[in-house]
Formats: C-alpha cells, structure tokens, sequence
C-alpha cells in the first residue's frame, strides 16, 4: 500500500491462550501495524458461547508490549476492566458496539477513564443512532480523555445479507460530520463477517477517508474460539493491506470523496430497499397461506384500492410523483398476487 500511513491495529478477536497470543504478535510485528488487539472479555449474544480468558489475557498482552515493544488494545466494558486494564499497562482501550449503546454504561465507563492517558476507542453502537453514538464519545472527551477515536464496525441488520452487518456508510460519514476533530477508524472484520469480503470493505473506508483499520488476525483461524469466519491468517491479512489503496485528501480527491460517499449511501438505501420488498413478500406470503385455508379470493379488490390509494398519499406527502409511486405499487402488486397463486 503506498500513501499516507495508515493507522492499523491488528490481532485476535480473543486471546485464547499465552501461546496463541504471543504467536499472533510474532506474525504481526515485522509487519509494522500499529498496535496489536485481543479480546479479554468477550461479549457474546448468548450465554454458553466462548466468554474470554478475563483478567488472565491481560498478562499476555502485557508480555506482547514489554516483550516486542508493540502497543495493545484491549475491549473494556465496565469500570472493573478500565481498572484491570490499566494496572497491566494496556495502551488501548476499545469500547464495544453493545457498551456504545448504554449511556449509564458510558458514563460509569467515562467515570472510570476520567484522568487517564490512554488511548480509548468508542465503536458505533449496534443501532444506526449517530446522535448515540456522538453521546458515546463526548462522555469520554468529557472525562477529560485527549486520545478518543471512533469505530465504524457495522449495524445489527434484520435482514441476511452478503455481509454479517450492515455497515452504515452515511452514519460514519454524519458523525465525521458533525465531530471533525474525532479520528475514524473502520472495522472490516465485523461489518464483512467473512474472510474474502475484508479486503473490499476496508477499501471503500479508505475511499471515505477513514484514518484507520482494525482488523481480526488469527494463526489459526477456522480453530478460533469466537469469530472464526472472519479472521485472517497473517499472512492474508498483509495481502490484503498491501493490495488497498490510500487516495491522497487533496482538493483534487474532494469530488471524488464525495462521490464515493454519495455512492455508499446509495448503495446502503438500496439495499434497504430490496430488504424491505423481501419482507413485504414474505409477509404476502403468509397471507396467501391464510386466505388458502379461509377459502378466501387472492384478489380483494377493495383491500387493493385502499393499498394504492394510501401509498399514493404518503408518497406526495414525501415528494414522490404519484404515477411513480402508482407504477411502484402496481409492480409490487401484480408479484404479489402471483406469489399468493401459487399458495
Ligand atoms: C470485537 O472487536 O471483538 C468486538 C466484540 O466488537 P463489536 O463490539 O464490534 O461486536
Ligand atoms: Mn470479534
């Protein structure tokens, strides 16, 4: 990759073991990332799922700093971690997309960092919330923390789609927006949730002038203990930063800047779109199902009338013309009503 430096922390998604660890820093320091990640504690969805060595890891990581001089990142989710963390001497702390979320969580973190010289990380929270998620951050700038960032790591999507989360390109672009001075950094690893889709992802932050990466590097990682899907070997992950791209933020680069983020923003909307049109079909569907087992007509005409005649007023109401929202409604009709023929 040639251009400007970028920031990159790279690692783990969780310590698993002193061996593990120390592996995993082995592989990553001649590559001159930035600082070295493992998780210590592990927040998972559900319980029974691997949960993180705990306060253990944090020697480890400490052996990683002292032994190969490379600063380390550690997730803290309660003033408990800030206060483990800190007594080893970890360098950066990351806050958690479902920590972000909790304001009493924030501020008892806030509380907890208040003085301290560390580096702290706030990850989007896991709803497309840009006022949470600036909340999330002047609560540490407001515990006095000079060295915040900010993480895009992608948002809890209802609907499959080709990438584990949603990543919400225009969420990242309001918050850099409206906090110009909070550095951003962007976390291919959970926005992709699959290995071969990293690369592409962390390029397009590159393209919105992200000012770094964090990504989940494992020795081994189809035997990873969380995530394993979407971590690299070392090796792939040095493929994949030597094959990005970094656009100089020249005045001649700002079109194209902003193009890219217009872009993203519409390839997020469309996709919002097909999501919600899956939905609705699924949905006529089932009431194919019922009128099925009611004896009723697929056709009710009535129901028909009140369901174009609603879209069109809400249409005009958001400035759509109505012959653009009635071919709309007809072209959705019409696929529904075949999908319930065949109920
Ligand atoms: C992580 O970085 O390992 C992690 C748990 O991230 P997130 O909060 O984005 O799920
Ligand atoms: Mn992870």
């Amino acid at each position: 990759m040639e251009g400007r430096k970028l920031f990159c922390i790279a690692g783990p998604c969780a310590a698993e073991s002193r061996e593990q660890v120390l592996a995993c820093a082995r592989a990553l320091k001649p590559m001159g990332v930035t600082a070295f990640r493992a998780g210590a504690w592990k927040p998972r969805t559900r319980p029974g799922s691997f949960e993180g060595i705990g306060g253990e890891a944090l020697e480890w990581l400490s052996e990683v700093r002292e032994a190969m001089g490379m600063p380390v990142a550690v997730e803290v989710a309660t003033p408990s971690h800030v206060e483990q963390a800190s007594r080893y001497g970890i360098d950066i702390f990351w806050i958690g997309a479902r920590t972000s979320s909790d304001p009493f969580a924030m501020q008892e973190l806030a509380e907890a960092l208040r003085g301290s010289d560390r580096t702290v990380l706030v990850k989007n929270p896991i709803s497309q919330d840009v006022n949470l998620w600036i909340g999330a951050v002047e609560r540490i700038l407001g515990a006095g923390i000079t060295r915040c960032g900010a993480m895009l790591r992608g948002f809890t999507s209802s609907h499959p789609g080709k990438l584990r989360n949603d990543p919400g390109w225009h969420v990242a672009i309001d918050f850099r927006q409206r906090m110009p001075a909070v550095p951003l950094l962007c976390d291919p690893s959970h926005i992709a949730g699959r290995r071969d889709k990293i690369q592409e992802v962390a390029q397009l932050a590159l393209n919105l002038a992200f000012d770094g990466l964090f990504v989940e590097v494992h020795t081994e990682p189809d035997k990873a203990l969380s995530d394993a899907r979407q971590q690299l070997t070392p090796e792939a992950f040095a493929h994949a930063i030597e094959g990005l791209e970094t656009r100089a933020r020249s005045r001649a680069a700002g079109e194209d800047l902003r193009l890219d983020a217009l872009r993203a923003q519409i390839d997020d909307l469309d996709y919002e779109i097909l999501s919600a049109v899956a939905k609705r079909m699924e949905t006529v569907r089932e009431i194919g199902r019922l009128k099925r087992s009611s004896n009723m007509s697929v056709l009710q005409p009535e129901r028909w009338n009140a369901v174009l005649e609603g879209m069109k007023s809400q249409g005009s109401g958001m400035g759509l013309a109505p012959e653009f929202v009635e071919a709309l409604a007809r072209l959705l009709h019409s696929q529904a009503i075949d999908m319930q023929l065949k109920e």
